[in-house]
């Protein structure tokens, strides 16, 4: 067998790039529709996991990418199966529910924000995307599967398992299928359903297969060696993409101090747009309701919120009608929203690469972000861990004095 080739990657450095290291996307030579959906974007250079991964993948060999949201992987796949299915066209009939290309991730707001990305790059193409996530109507969903051949499903594992022992969708002639954030698939048990997953697909010889997750366990590489046929593999450090663009601050406080800190920190007229991100699902719940009480416009997201609600939320947080939001680790993954001015940790994560994705939430695609974190008495033995993993230490600081009250 080939040895594996290993790119190591300069970081996702958009707001001062060295020049010597960018990829245009014009000489990628992409199929016209793709390059024209890049540029309506106003993407010019590839970031460095596009850079790194594109060349081997637009050339149909399989990939593993060590990346995190933030660093530009979504439109490294997207382009990848969209110049693919384009470049390929199916001879003979097509029939329904035979989708060329599947993406799966592990959470709703994940998977949406996948579909958002392929329609807006996918949209002089002429690919059908479908989305598929659990709690959302079946029948509707099906009823777009059988409007007409479908090109690409995106969906989250459940979902699509539904649609597969129904027979309402085969997998039989998928070309491409891309796993994305396989640590948190695992972490969140779906392992066996993604297992059953690619299983349906074609042999992997016979299909391309990308994998994407932040942090690279033994048991995540084991399950990219089994699934994959002799992949290349792109690694972005997750320490570099966070210090990139984003400055990190840690408030020390004590636990009493977090709620008058926060409210102190809402009324700054520099913090536009924010997501607080507490440890669990009770927290985020008791935080929002102090919130609303203070008279602060807010939304939530976390696991116990419906998908209907989950949905109008982020919706008023894209559109700027609420600019502050609370969240949960696992239901802020998914959230890719442009110009979050502020990420605050109102508790330490106990996972240090949860506060990568923390504060990777901010400082996106060329912008500066700021992260605050608290740390007080009963949380402040996380940071040496998150240190260890960033490589360097954190400015510790008093929080500023509240501005007088007029
Ligand atoms: P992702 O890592 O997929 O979450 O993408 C991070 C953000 O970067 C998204 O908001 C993308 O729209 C943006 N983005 C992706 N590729 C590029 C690029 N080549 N140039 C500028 N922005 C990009």
């Amino acid at each position: 067998m080939q040895e594996n080739a290993v790119a190591q990657s300069e970081p996702l450095e958009s707001a001062d790039p060295a020049p010597t290291e960018q990829v245009k996307f014009e000489t990628l030579e992409l199929d016209a529709s793709v390059q024209r959906g890049i540029d309506a974007l106003g993407f010019e250079f590839c970031s460095p996991i596009q850079g790194q991964i594109l060349p081997h993948t637009l050339a149909g060999n399989d990939a593993i990418g060590k990346a995190q949201t933030g660093t530009g992987k979504t439109a490294a796949f997207l382009i990848t199966i969209f110049n693919d299915l384009l470049n390929h066209p199916v001879e003979g009939e097509r029939y329904l529910g035979e989708p060329r290309a599947v993406i799966i991730a592990p959470t709703r707001e994940l998977v949406m924000q996948i579909a958002a990305d392929a329609t807006e790059l996918g949209r002089f193409t002429g690919l059908k995307t479908v989305t598929l996530i659990g709690g959302a109507d079946y029948q509707k969903q099906l009823s777009k599967v059988n409007q007409a051949p479908v090109d690409l499903i995106v969906a989250t594992p459940g979902r699509l398992i539904d649609f597969m022992e129904r027979r309402d969708l085969a997998l039989d002639r998928v070309e491409t299928i891309v796993l994305d954030e396989a640590d948190r698939m695992l972490d969140m048990g779906f392992i066996p359903q993604v297992k059953r997953i690619v299983r349906a697909t074609p042999r992997k010889e016979d299909r391309q297969t990308l994998l994407f997750s932040a942090t690279f366990t033994q048991d995540i590489m084991n399950l990219a060696r089994q699934w994959t046929f002799e992949p290349i593999t792109v690694e972005i450090e997750p320490e570099r993409v966070a210090t990139a663009s984003v400055d990190q601050r840690v408030y020390l406080v004590s636990s009493r101090e977090r709620f008058p800190v926060l409210m102190d920190l809402l009324n700054d007229p520099d913090v536009e747009s924010v997501i607080i991100f507490a440890n669990r699902r009770d927290q985020v719940r008791r935080l929002y309701e102090k919130l609303r009480k203070e008279g602060v416009q807010c939304g939530m997201l976390s696991g116990e919120i419906t998908q209907a609600k989950r949905t109008k939320t982020l919706e008023n947080f894209k559109s700027g009608r609420s600019k502050v939001m609370v969240a949960t680790d696992v239901a802020g993954r998914g959230i890719h929203v442009e110009g979050i001015s502020h990420v605050v940790n109102y508790n330490l994560p106990e996972d240090p690469e949860d506060y990568v994705h923390r504060i990777g939430r901010t400082g996106r695609a060329g912008a500066t972000g700021v992260s605050i974190s608290f740390a007080s008495e009963d949380d402040a033995f996380l940071l040496p861990d998150i240190e260890a993993l960033l490589g360097h230490s954190l400015a510790c600081m008093a929080p500023p004095a509240p501005a007088a009250k007029p």
